[in-house]
């Protein structure tokens, strides 16, 4: 009866994310074949093997638009559309932050993180 015990912890361990404020995504460990969450900090684990799991963006995002009710490409297609639109907008709206920093580890900060919104563009297009 070893068996049903170790599956009883692991309902546990998923309830007590659940109670947490972790979502439930709809991807599986390839391993365990538990059902993947998110935690309220944004990383992704497999409740069973405690292991962090690294999704594709495009994985992640088709995710989370199945968890806001997008379910046809059409529709996640305009979804990662606006996204694209706001990180246009953001990194619009760092580079003319920048005209008014003097400070250079501040400048450093926003090119940095300008440099990460870009890659995220760039693996969206
Ligand atoms: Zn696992």
């Amino acid at each position: 009866m070893s068996g049903s015990g170790n599956s009883d912890r692991k309902i546990k361990e998923m309830a007590e994310l659940l109670k947490e404020g972790a979502t439930m995504l709809s991807y599986i460990c390839p391993d365990c074949k538990v059902p993947l969450f998110r935690l309220k900090n944004g990383i992704i684990i497999c409740p069973s093997c405690k292991r962090r799991v690294i999704l594709s963006i495009e994985t992640d995002l088709k995710g989370e638009a199945l968890e806001r009710g997008i379910t046809n490409k059409f529709e996640f297609k305009i979804y990662v559309e606006n996204l694209k639109e706001k990180i246009y907008n953001k990194i619009n709206m760092m580079l003319e932050e920048i005209n008014d920093i003097n400070d250079p580890n501040k400048i450093n900060n926003i090119l940095s993180i300008i440099e990460r919104l870009i890659r995220i563009l760039k693996e969206l297009q």
